[in-house]
């Protein structure tokens, strides 16, 4: 039992919490001391046990001391997985409490019939469900690099920040893993894996730092360091961070890791659980490879994160209060000499954070879910302004409305849409879809199925960003859609020849494919007669008019007519 209790302790992580609490010391120390005297002093007093003259072992008149002794530890022990239980999985918790129930009827069993010796096999059973439910090597070490898993390390992690242990994480993320790991295929990965693996752990030797190392699936260790070696941990970074920039050789092909290295103090940088492992997933998309070991606290400091990790309720904010704005962009018909249509965008100001580019929360809000709702939302004002009398005064022929991926993939999006537009009276010829190349290439049936009830309905369609993919060709041949965005990029490439023969002939195709083709990216007159003379139907961008809010576009449009 006194044994029992220790590896409590050790299992909840709490020995620093304990450390100087003279009350839990006495609880702890004075049994085991008094059952050691009573032994010690057995030969004398004979007190615990003695060999009688037939030569058997028989329990002395004191020998209830051991078990009050013992008794003591149970409840202790009992008080501290329950004062502690959040700290253990429910099928662990259990399995700690297991021994208490056994050890206790084995005890009484062997009162009442001294001759079944059960007590030592029943203690036995009990160490080892523990052991086949909580003390299982496969479960904790990954098998590859012979590091903690994943699983071990977030059990750890979440123990620190529950028991306010203070812990340096150097957090390296091999950022072009994926890449590599898909050249080497499988067996080769897992030799690189525990390449890295073993510098860590040889840094982690020489320097004497005895650090805990992790390695989390796809190219991310972790290495976690107690505070007493707090004074190394910069050192072990930058040797980490040099020992990775060396080239790696395997099976002949030399390769080069890409590693971001980061520093992280817990709780003091990150303050939970859930923090520290988003901050660690995110690290390489969110701070740029530098080859430099990076500092938690500055990239923290950063507005761009600041911002990823607020955007979810800044978004649910803005769609409470209505804060987003739908502005509109015109686009200009070169055969009719003037502006038919006009693409809605989304803007979104934040008190604290000033504009938010919809780059930026869009792609939050395909995360989060919550993209439906802003989806519905800009719906539901473009299809307010077409029904409402001044458009009509405008002569726009329609307006284009963006659809993200998660978009398309909903299944009930064609009923939506239908019964938004009904609500506002508008008719499908006043209405445009772009969707992207992204979305066409995950074309599943959900997709094609909203696509075509759409196209039904007599909603047209456009393809945007067109040329940024690899499989627009595809797209555009099989899916029915009738006016083609050819993306900024493209234009941007002006002064490349080859590519003006590439965007020429790509004109052409979609022509003789009978696509009508918008320019998106114009920001001058020379592009727009240029592209006007490769026969591009629309032209859209900042030399007619940068996004607009509804009345300055309302404003641009009547004044554009005169
Ligand atoms: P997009 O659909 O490709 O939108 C065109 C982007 O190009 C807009 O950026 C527009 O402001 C910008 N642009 C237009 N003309 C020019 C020009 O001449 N020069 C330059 N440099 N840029 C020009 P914006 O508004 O920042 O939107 C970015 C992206 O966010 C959009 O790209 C679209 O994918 C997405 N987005 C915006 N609003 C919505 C929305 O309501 N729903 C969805 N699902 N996505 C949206
Ligand atoms: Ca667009
Ligand atoms: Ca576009």
């Amino acid at each position: 039992m006194p044994v029992y209790t220790l590896y409590i302790i050790s299992l909840a992580d709490t020995w620093h919490k304990l450390k100087g609490r003279f009350t839990t010391g006495v609880f702890i120390t004075l049994p085991i001391t008094v059952i050691l005297v009573a032994v010690i002093l057995n030969p004398l007093t004979k007190d615990m046990f003695y060999i009688d003259e037939n030569f058997v072992y028989t329990r002395g008149s004191m020998f209830w001391v051991a078990y009050i002794c013992a008794l003591s530890y149970v409840g202790f022990g009992l008080f501290y997985i329950i004062k502690c239980r959040e700290l253990f999985r429910t099928s662990h918790f259990i399995s700690m409490l297991v021994i208490y129930p056994l050890t206790l009827s084995a005890v009484a069993i062997q009162c009442v019939l001294p001759m079944w010796i059960v007590e030592l096999f029943f203690t036995s059973v009990a160490v080892v469900i523990v052991a086949i439910t909580i003390q299982r090597p496969e479960e904790l070490v990954d098998m590859v690099t012979e590091l903690g898993k994943h699983g071990a390390y977030a059990d750890a992690m979440k123990k620190n920040f529950v028991n306010q242990k203070e812990v340096g994480i150097i957090l390296i993320n091999i950022t072009n893993y994926s890449s590599v790991a898909s050249m080497l295929g499988y067996d080769l990965s897992a030799k690189l894996l525990k390449i890295v693996a073993n510098k860590l752990a040889v840094i982690n030797k020489d320097m004497k730092v005895y650090a805990g190392l992790y390695y989390l699936d796809r190219g991310g260790f972790r290495v976690v360091v107690n505070k007493n070696n707090w004074d190394k941990i910069d050192k072990m970074a930058e040797a980490i961070n040099t020992e990775l920039k060396n080239s790696v050789i395997i099976s002949q092909l030399e390769l080069n890791i890409m590693a971001h290295v980061c520093v992280a103090y817990c709780p003091t940088d990150i303050p939970d659980f859930k923090t520290l492992i988003s901050f660690g997933t995110e690290l390489s998309s969110s701070v740029p490879y530098s080859g430099n070991v990076l500092k938690a606290s500055d990239i923290i400091a950063n507005r761009a994160f600041k911002l990823n990790n607020e955007i979810d309720n800044i978004i649910d904010d803005a769609l409470a209060n209505r804060r987003f704005s739908v502005y509109y962009q015109p686009i200009f018909s070169v055969e009719k000499g003037r502006f038919i249509s006009a693409e809605a965008l989304l803007r979104l100001h934040d008190e604290k954070f000033g504009f938010i580019p919809p780059d930026v929360f869009i792609t939050a809000a395909e995360k989060s879910g919550a993209i439906h709702r802003i989806g519905d939302y800009v719906l539901e004002e473009v299809c307010h302004f077409i029904s409402g009398d001044e458009f009509k005064e405008l002569g726009l022929d329609y307006i284009e409305i963006n659809l993200s991926v998660a978009q398309c993939m909903q299944t009930d999006l064609a009923d939506k849409v239908l019964q938004i537009m009904n609500k506002y009276g508008v008719t499908p010829d006043k209405i445009n879809l772009e969707i992207t190349e992204t979305a066409a290439s995950y074309a599943q049936n959900v997709m094609v199925n909203n696509l075509e009830k759409l196209t039904q309905a007599g909603i047209s369609f456009s393809l945007d960003d067109y040329g940024t993919g690899y499989s627009n060709i595809k797209s555009v041949a099989s899916l029915p859609i009738s006016i083609v965005k050819l993306d900024k990029t493209f234009v941007d490439e002006e002064n490349n020849p080859r590519m003006w023969i590439v965007l020429k002939n790509t004109i052409k195709m979609l022509k003789d494919m009978d696509m009508s083709i918008v320019v998106e990216g114009v920001e001058n007159a020379e592009l727009a007669k240029k592209f006007a003379e490769l026969d591009c139907e629309f032209i859209q961008g900042y030399y007619y008019s940068k996004p607009v809010p509804k009345s300055d576009f309302i404003t641009f449009m009547k004044n554009s007519a005169s």
